[in-house]
C-alpha cells in the first residue's frame, strides 16, 4: 500500500478556476484497485466555503440577466463537449471510484441524457397566462431562478448523480455550488473546466472539496436558496431537517434496499442474468442495485443454481482493464467499506443463513492490495437479521423464499426504504397489481434497474427520499425555479373602479 506525500492535492474550483487548497485539512483519495493513494482532497475551511458562496452570488447575477437564448447556448455547448470528450471522464471515475470502464461510460450517458433534456429548458420554464379572468384584468405566472443552490452528491456516481442535478438547475438560471464525495473529488473538477470551456461565466458552477464542514456550511448559509442530497439515509435525514430549519428547499435522497420478486412462471434464466446484473454490477456500489430476490416458490432451488453458475464466470479485476480486456466486476470504494460489507455476511451466517458463493478474502493476482470483495450469495436469510433490513451496498445478493405474490409484496413494503423494486413474471394482471400495491418510488416490470429516463423524475418513497421534489424531469424544474403569479390591470379608459373596501371579487 501507498500513502505517498508527493501525489497532488486535489482542490477547489471557485470562480472559475482551479482554486488550491488553503486550509490545510486534507483526506486521501484511493485508486481502489492497487489500494494506493492517488491524491490528497482539500477539505474546506470557513473561508473558502463563505469565498465558494460568494462567488456563487456574483456568478448569480450575471447568469440570471443572460437571455434565455444565450443560456441555451452554453447549454449546447457544454453538451457537445461532454460528449466528445467523455472518455476522459470515464477513466477519471474508475482510477477512483474503481467501477470498470464501460459502467463508468454507462453514468456519464446516463448523465449526458439530463443535459440534453436541459437544453429543452425554455419549454419547461414557461410560465402560463390567463386573459380576462376578471373584467379587463389578466393574471400570469413566471419561473424565476432561486438564487445559489447547493449539491452534496455521494461516492458511487461522482459524474451521474451530479448531472441529475446541475444541468437542470444552471439551465434555469441558478448558479451551483457541488460538494462531491470526498472519496472520489476528482471527476467534479473535470465537469467544471468543461463548463468553463463551454462559455458559462465565472462562479456559475462551484466545486467546493470537503467533509462535514463544508456541507454545514452550505446548510447554514442565509445565502444558499436550497440543497439537493444524495447519500446514505442517516445523512440524508440530518440535510432534510437541517436545511429546513434554516429555510431552505430541500430534496435527500437516500439509501436503498431494493427486492426482485420473482414468480414461478418467470423465464428463470432471463432472471438469473438480471439478478447477476442488478445485483453485482458497480459490485453492487449502486442505490438501484437488486439486493434481495424474494423467490415464489418452487423456484428458488432452480435460480440459485443458475445464478450461482453465472457468478462463476464472473471476472474480477482493475476496472481500467488490462491485457485479458476489461472485467466484470472491479473492487469496492475503501477498505473500511469493505470490512463493513464483510461484517454484513458474518451477521447474516450468524443469523442462520448459509453461504452458497462466499466473496469474502478475495484478492486479484497483480494487485493485492485493491479493495476487493468477490460476488456473494445467500439463502435462507431470516427477515429478522440486520444483513436483511440493512443496506450492505456491495456484491452480496440474497434470497429470500416465499410462498405467494402477496407475501412477497407484504415483505417489500415492511421495509424503510422505498427506492427501487422489480417484478419478473409473464403475468400481466399479477404486474399490474404489483405496480398498483407496492409502496416503492421506481418500479421495473421485467426491468431490473428502473432508473426513470431524464424526462421523467428519479426518487424513491419513505427512507429513500426526503422531501417533495424528485430529481430531473418536471420535478427538477419546479424545484429550481420559484413561481410568480401576476395579477394586472391596465385600465380602459371607459372602466373605472371606484372605491370598494371588500375582497377582490371576479366579475
Ligand atoms: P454518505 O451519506 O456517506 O455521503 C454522501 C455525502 O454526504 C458526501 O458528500 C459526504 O461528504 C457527506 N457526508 C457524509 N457524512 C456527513 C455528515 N455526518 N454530515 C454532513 N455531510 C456528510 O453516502 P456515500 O457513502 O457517499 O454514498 C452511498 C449512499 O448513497 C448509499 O446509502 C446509497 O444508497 C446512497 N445513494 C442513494 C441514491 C438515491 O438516488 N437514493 C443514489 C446514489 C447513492
Amino acid at each position: 500500500m501507498t500513502s505517498a506525500s508527493d501525489v497532488p492535492v486535489i482542490g477547489h474550483w471557485i470562480d472559475g478556476a482551479a482554486r488550491a487548497s488553503a486550509s490545510g485539512r486534507t483526506a486521501p483519495v484511493h485508486n481502489p484497485a492497487t489500494g494506493a493513494v492517488t491524491g490528497h482532497v482539500a477539505l474546506a475551511d470557513d473561508s473558502e466555503i463563505a469565498d465558494a458562496i460568494a462567488s456563487a452570488q456574483r456568478g448569480f447575477q450575471v447568469w440570471s440577466g443572460y437571455s434565455i437564448a444565450r443560456r441555451q447556448a452554453v447549454m449546447f455547448a457544454f453538451r457537445e463537449l461532454l460528449n466528445a470528450r467523455k472518455g476522459e471522464l470515464a477513466a477519471i471515475i474508475t482510477a477512483e471510484h474503481g467501477k470498470v470502464r464501460s459502467d463508468a461510460m454507462g453514468e456519464i450517458l446516463r448523465g449526458q441524457e439530463v443535459v440534453e433534456l436541459a437544453t429543452g429548458f425554455p419549454h419547461l420554464i414557461k410560465g402560463a397566462y390567463s386573459e380576462n379572468v376578471s373584467t379587463g384584468i389578466d393574471v400570469y405566472s413566471l419561473k424565476q431562478p432561486l438564487g445559489v443552490v447547493g449539491i452534496i452528491s455521494p461516492f458511487n456516481f461522482p459524474a451521474m448523480v451530479p448531472m441529475w442535478f446541475f444541468p437542470v438547475a444552471i439551465a434555469a438560471g441558478n448558479a451551483v455550488v457541488l460538494k462531491p464525495s470526498e472519496k472520489d473529488p476528482s471527476a467534479a473538477l473535470w465537469l467544471a473546466a468543461l463548463w468553463a470551456e463551454a462559455g458559462l461565466p465565472d462562479g456559475v458552477f462551484t466545486v467546493l472539496q470537503g467533509d462535514k464542514q463544508a456541507v454545514d456550511g452550505l446548510l447554514e448559509s442565509p445565502d444558499v436558496a436550497s440543497i439537493s442530497f444524495v447519500g446514505s439515509t442517516p445523512i440524508a435525514q440530518y440535510i432534510y431537517e437541517t436545511a429546513s430549519r434554516h429555510g431552505k428547499r430541500v430534496q435527500a435522497l437516500g439509501g436503498a434496499k431494493n427486492h426482485m420478486l420473482v414468480l414461478p412462471d418467470a423465464d428463470l434464466d432471463l432472471v438469473a442474468d438480471q439478478a447477476v446484473n442488478a445485483g453485482f454490477g458497480a459490485a453492487g456500489e449502486r442505490c438501484m442495485a437488486v439486493s434481495v430476490v424474494l423467490a415464489v416458490e418452487p423456484v428458488a432451488d432452480e435460480l440459485i443454481a443458475r445464478i450461482s453458475q453465472r457468478i462463476a464466470g464472473l471476472r474480477i479485476g482493475d476496472g481500467a482493464g488490462g491485457a485479458d480486456g476489461e472485467p466484470d466486476m472491479g473492487p469496492l470504494i475503501t477498505a473500511e467499506h469493505r470490512a463493513k460489507v464483510s461484517g454484513y455476511v458474518d451477521i447474516a451466517e450468524a443469523d442462520g443463513a448459509r453461504v452458497v458463493v462466499d466473496g469474502r478474502g478475495l484478492t486479484v493476482d497483480g494487485n493485492e492490495d485493491g479493495f476487493w470483495f468477490g460476488p456473494t450469495l445467500i439463502d435462507e436469510i431470516p427477515t429478522s437479521s440486520r444483513a436483511y433490513q440493512e443496506e450492505i451496498f456491495g456484491p452480496v445478493l440474497s434470497v429470500v423464499r416465499v410462498q405467494t405474490f402477496q407475501e412477497g409484496v407484504d415483505l417489500i413494503n415492511s421495509g424503510r426504504f422505498g427506492n427501487g423494486t422489480a417484478i419478473f413474471t409473464n403475468d400481466g394482471g399479477a404486474a399490474r397489481r404489483f405496480q398498483h400495491e407496492v409502496q416503492v418510488g421506481m418500479i421495473g416490470i421485467n426491468v431490473p434497474i428502473p432508473v426513470p429516463v431524464a424526462y421523467h423524475s428519479f426518487g424513491g418513497w419513505k427512507a429513500s427520499l426526503f422531501g417533495d421534489a424528485k430529481a430531473y424531469g418536471v420535478h427538477g424544474f419546479d424545484f429550481f425555479t420559484r413561481e410568480k403569479a401576476i395579477t394586472s390591470r391596465w385600465l380602459d379608459p371607459a372602466l373605472h373602479g371606484g372605491i370598494d373596501l371588500g375582497f377582490p371579487q371576479n366579475s
